[in-house]
């Protein structure tokens, strides 16, 4: 396995911490719009770039910059632009890195929203897309247009757990006069570091692990050269999808525990998983950690870790699915993902149950599909809760 840069528990605890006159331990939140200046000329030197510090905090913040330096550490990035949600880092990475008459090719099953994004809204500004497993290279290298300028991956990929190889995939794009931006969200940067693969640029739902107490919502949108960075911040002002100070805080304090939390929901996960692909009940289990998972060997050579997403089928289809969901006790069933909580999710009986069978299968929702995101309880306490909700399916 890739090692990771060493110390990265210590950059997680001490990374982008700002020095205030007081010595605080950690990051103060300076809950303010603006920040007033010394003299004309301060200000002045202030618009102009001449002098570093703060004007008003859709621009930038000690709070939200100590997040974003920390971060940028950890993703081997020039800078890092924080931002109010993970779709206002999707949207931002879209806005930022195309142009009218341009071409983004995506991963087939990238989130949903992102999906939307590309396909309903960047169409209108002259903006095409498409969609191809990213797993596959050679179908990569097909649909490409003259006009690509992005490739969009997301790995691994919901809910199939699809893994893009991101050195390869950044040589095709740069092959080609394109950027590869992705969003490495099921990941986190503790899993895997796509800027040191050859990325243009990284982003995160930091809803999800990278806070991981699910108590916030937030984006964050890594940049791998000062240009790249200055276009990000420079849009982002200008959408006003900045995070903010409380927020940041939030995000910052969730951070420092992402190693311990992410070591420790993945030994869970694959416990769990190991446990399920021998239950009769189930069809099969995709876990990158499984010998079974068809990109096990390049998830081992790209990634320090297999994180905590499981995907399985139950035999029993819809009605299987719907009877796990109504007998599991200690999970809760919720969307989202990456908490100290377990989730499980059915999407046929829950999230997209208004949707066809139909329309379903076209999306890859099958039936019994029954997606795991692994928190850090006791592992034996989640094997219990599915053993007891599989014994009413
Ligand atoms: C959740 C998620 C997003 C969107 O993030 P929000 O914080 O909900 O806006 C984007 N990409 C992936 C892979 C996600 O899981």
């Amino acid at each position: 396995m890739k090692t990771k840069a060493s110390g990265f528990n210590t950059t997680l605890v001490h990374g982008g911490k700002v020095d205030d006159q007081y010595g605080s331990a950690i990051t103060p939140i300076y809950q303010t719009s603006t920040f007033s200046f010394q003299s004309a000329q301060q200000g002045a030197d202030l618009f102009a770039r001449k002098e570093e510090g703060y004007i008003y905090t859709r621009i930038g913040n000690p709070t939200i910059a100590a997040l974003e330096h920390c971060v940028a550490e950890l993703e081997g990035a020039c800078g890092a632009v924080a931002t109010s949600s993970g779709m206002g880092a999707v949207a931002l990475t879209c806005l930022a890195l195309l142009n009218q008459g341009e071409h983004v090719l995506s991963t087939a099953s990238v989130y949903g929203p992102s999906r939307i994004l590309m396909e309903k809204h960047l169409v209108r500004f002259g903006v095409e897309s498409s969609f191809v497993d990213c797993s596959d290279l050679a179908a990569v290298r097909r649909a490409l247009r003259p006009t690509t300028r992005l490739i969009y991956v997301e790995t691994p990929s919901n809910p199939m757990m699809q893994v893009t190889d991101l050195a390869a995939m950044a040589e095709l794009a740069h092959a080609h006069g394109a950027r590869l931006a992705v969003d490495s969200t099921f990941a986190s940067p503790y899993l895997q570091q796509p800027l040191r693969l050859g990325a243009d640029v990284v982003l995160h739902s930091v809803t999800k692990f990278i806070n991981g107490h699910a108590d916030v919502v937030g984006g964050i949108v890594s940049a791998g050269t000062p240009e790249l960075e200055r276009r990000l911040r420079e849009l982002m002002t200008l959408l006003g999808c900045n995070m903010d100070p409380h927020q940041a805080y939030l995000v910052h304090r969730g951070l420092k525990t992402l190693a311990l939390r992410m070591s420790h929901a993945q030994l869970g996960a694959a416990r769990i998983a190991a446990w399920l692909e021998a239950r009769p009940e189930i069809a099969w289990v995709r876990y990158i950690g499984l010998p079974s998972h068809p990109q096990h060997e390049l998830a081992k050579r790209q990634m320090s870790g297999f994180g905590a997403m499981i995907s399985f089928e139950m035999k029993g289809g819809l009605e299987a699915g719907r009877r796990l969901m109504d007998h599991v006790q200690l999970m809760l069933l919720a969307v989202s993902l990456g908490g100290v909580e377990t989730l499980i999710e059915h999407p046929a009986s829950m999230t997209h149950a208004g949707v066809s069978r139909e329309e379903r299968a076209a999306a890859g929702i099958t039936e019994g599909l029954v997606r795991l995101s692994v928190g850090i309880e006791e592992p034996e306490d989640l094997l219990a809760d599915l053993e007891q909700a599989l014994q009413h399916v």
